[in-house]
C-alpha cells in the first residue's frame, strides 16, 4: 500500500501509483485456492452475480495486486477445436490489502454469461441455441476449497493516484464494472492511513434495484463517511414523476452537483467502468455541458459537431480520454 503524500499544492494530472504487471503469464498460470463464493446482488434477479475470493498465498500475486487491476483465469478443458481454453480476465474487487488485509486473498465479481443464439441465416443453424459461458460459469460453480488457475496482474492505468487527498473523484460503474470502484472505495476510506477526506461519488448504473451489487456495503459506507456519496441509477425504473431513469449519463445530465461542482474543480478525477459503449454517453454529456475540456481531447475534425451528433465510430477514433479521466470498458 502507497503511503498518503502531503497536500502543498493543487495537481491536475494525477501520479498514479506503480504496480507490477503480468508476474504471472497466461502460459503459466499459478493455482489459488477459492475461499467463498457468494451471490452479491442485492436481490432476485434475472442475473447470477457472485463475489468469489480466492487464497493467492504463495504464489507471485500475493501481496502484489491493487484495486483497480484485473487478473487472469484459465478454465480446464478444451475448446470446441481441441485448444486448452484461453485466460479471461476478472477485475479484482478487493482493496489492495486484499480481503484478509494481508494481500492473500483476492476477489472478483463474476456474472455468468449466458447467450441465447438466434441465427440469423440457415449457415448459422449450427450455433442456435443456449451458450453458457466457458468461465464464468466454471468461476461460479466453485466451491470453497476448490484449486482454480489464476494469472497476472494486469493494468497499470485504472489504478488510484498515489496522493489521493490531492483529488475528488468521480467513480461511474455499470453492472460488473462496480467490482474495482468497490477495492478503490475500500482503499480510500478503510485504508492504513486512515480515511480519506475528498469528495468521492459513485454513480452505479443496473437494470433493476435487485441487480444492485455490494449494495449494503456502498450503503453502510456512505453513513458512515459523509464524504462519499452513493448513487444509483436503475435503467428500467422510474423517476417519481414517471420519468425513466435512463442512463448514468443521464443522471450526470440531471445532477447539477456532480458537474457544476465536482467536475469543474481541477482536483476532480473521472473512473468509467464497465459495458462497452457506455463512455459514449457520458463524454457526449460532458461535452455538452462544457466541461469536457479536462477529461477529454478532442480531435479538431470533430471540434464544430454538436456533441450530441458525435457517432460512435467519431467517439472511438477522435475523442481521447486525458489523464484525468481512466477508463476500462469492452
Ligand atoms: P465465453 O464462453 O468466452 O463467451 C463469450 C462470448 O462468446 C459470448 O457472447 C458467447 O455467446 C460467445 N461464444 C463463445 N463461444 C461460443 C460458442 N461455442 N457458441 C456460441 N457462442 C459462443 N467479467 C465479469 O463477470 N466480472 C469482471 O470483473 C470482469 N472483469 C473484466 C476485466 C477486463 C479487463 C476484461 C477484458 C474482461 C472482464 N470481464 C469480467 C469479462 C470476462 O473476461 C469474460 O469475458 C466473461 O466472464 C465471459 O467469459 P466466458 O468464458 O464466460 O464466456
Ligand atoms: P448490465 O447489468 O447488463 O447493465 C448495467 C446497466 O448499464 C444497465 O442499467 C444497462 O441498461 C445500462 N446500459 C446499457 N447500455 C448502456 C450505455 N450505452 N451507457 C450506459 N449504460 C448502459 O451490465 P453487466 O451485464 O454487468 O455488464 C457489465 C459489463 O462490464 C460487461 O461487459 C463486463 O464484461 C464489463 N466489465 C468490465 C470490466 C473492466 O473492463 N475492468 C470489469 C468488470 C466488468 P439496460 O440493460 O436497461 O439497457
Amino acid at each position: 500500500m502507497t503511503s498518503r503524500q502531503p497536500i502543498d499544492e493543487p495537481s491536475l494530472d494525477p501520479e498514479l501509483v506503480e504496480v507490477d504487471m503480468h508476474l504471472v503469464p497466461p502460459t503459466q498460470p499459478v493455482t489459488g485456492i477459492v475461499t467463498s463464493n457468494e451471490i452479491c446482488l442485492r436481490g432476485k434477479s434475472a442475473s447470477f452475480v457472485r463475489h468469489v475470493c480466492v487464497d493467492v498465498s504463495g504464489t507471485p500475486l500475493q501481496g502484489a495486486f491493487h484495486a483497480g487491476q484485473s487478473f487472469g483465469i484459465v478454465p480446464p478443458g478444451l475448446t470446441e477445436h481441441g485448444k486448452p481454453h484461453k485466460v479471461r480476465l476478472y477485475s479484482i474487487a478487493s482493496p489492495t490489502v486484499g480481503e484478509d488485509g494481508e494481500g492473500r486473498i483476492l476477489s472478483t465479481t463474476c456474472k455468468r454469461l449466458i447467450d441465447e443464439h438466434s441465427p440469423q441465416a440457415s449457415s448459422e443453424e449450427a450455433t442456435r441455441g443456449l451458450h453458457l459461458g466457458v468461465c464464468s460459469n466454471y468461476v461460479c460453480d466453485l466451491a470453497p476449497g476448490d484449486e482454480i488457475r489464476i494469472t497476472g496482474p494486469a493494468g497499470k492505468r485504472f489504478v488510484l493516484p498515489k496522493a489521493p487527498e490531492r483529488h475528488d473523484f468521480l467513480f461511474l460503474a455499470t453492472g460488473t464494472g462496480i467490482a474495482p470502484f468497490r477495492g478503490m472505495v475500500k482503499d480510500l476510506l478503510e485504508g492504513p492511513d486512515g480515511p480519506c477526506k475528498s469528495d468521492i461519488h459513485l454513480v452505479m448504473g443496473a437494470p433493476y434495484t435487485s441487480d444492485l451489487l455490494y449494495d449494503g456495503f456502498f450503503r453502510e459506507t456512505a453513513d458512515r463517511h459523509p464524504n462519499f456519496h452513493y448513487h444509483t441509477v436503475i435503467s428500467r425504473e422510474f423517476l417519481p414523476d414517471g420519468r425513466p431513469q435512463g442512463y448514468i449519463h443521464h443522471y450526470l445530465d440531471r445532477e447539477i452537483r456532480l458537474h457544476g461542482d465536482l467536475l469543474t474543480r481541477d482536483r476532480a478525477l473521472v473512473y468509467i467502468c464497465g459495458l462497452a459503449g457506455m463512455q459514449t454517453g457520458v463524454f457526449q454529456a460532458m461535452a455538452k455541458l462544457g466541461i469536457g475540456g479536462p477529461y477529454l481531447k478532442v480531435h479538431e475534425e470533430l471540434a464544430g459537431v454538436a456533441p450530441e451528433d458525435w457517432e460512435l465510430a467519431d467517439i472511438k477514433r477522435r475523442v481521447r480520454p486525458t489523464h484525468r479521466c481512466m477508463l476500462e470498458v469492452y
